[in-house]
């Protein structure tokens, strides 16, 4: 159900992340349940739980919001406030950085983006430079 080289999850569900613990808080801050409830001890740990779904599923408009409550839209790498700024994948997707947490993004701006990617795109051609027609192409860029 997890696929750790997509961006996004389609098939995840709250409860695969949360799995009902039977007594305890779902979201495993090991506080018991009292009363009524049936599986978050608090309205707290039901948004929390939410907001890490969200993010592990690939909401983009809730990582962005997460996002900016962490970093306030200042790159880091160049450290500077930029109002187009950008959630990365610091791991990128396309090596398992996939269905991750918060952790794994980072505010980047338009700038500094450009460059990773090139160093990636750079990167990549150095591990197969030994194909003739990808050579050619460093040429193109
Ligand atoms: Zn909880
Ligand atoms: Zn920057």
């Amino acid at each position: 159900m997890i696929n750790k080289y997509s961006r996004y999850q389609a098939g995840l569900n709250l409860n695969y992340l949360y799995p009902t613990i039977e007594g305890f808080c779902a979201c495993r801050c090991g506080q018991k349940l009292s009363g009524k409830q049936k599986k978050w001890a608090s309205r707290e740990c039901n948004d929390k739980a939410f907001i890490e779904y969200a993010i592990f599923k690939g909401n983009s408009s809730i990582i962005r919001e997460e996002l900016f409550k962490r970093d306030n839209g200042f790159c880091s790498t160049c450290g500077v406030y930029n109002d187009n700024w950008q959630a990365d994948h610091i791991l990128p997707v396309s090596k398992g950085g996939g269905a991750c947490n918060l952790d794994n993004f980072q505010t980047i701006c338009p700038h500094c983006h450009k460059i990773k990617t090139k160093d990636q795109y750079f990167a990549h051609l150095k591990a197969n430079s030994s194909h003739a027609s990808v050579k050619a192409s460093i040429l193109l860029w």
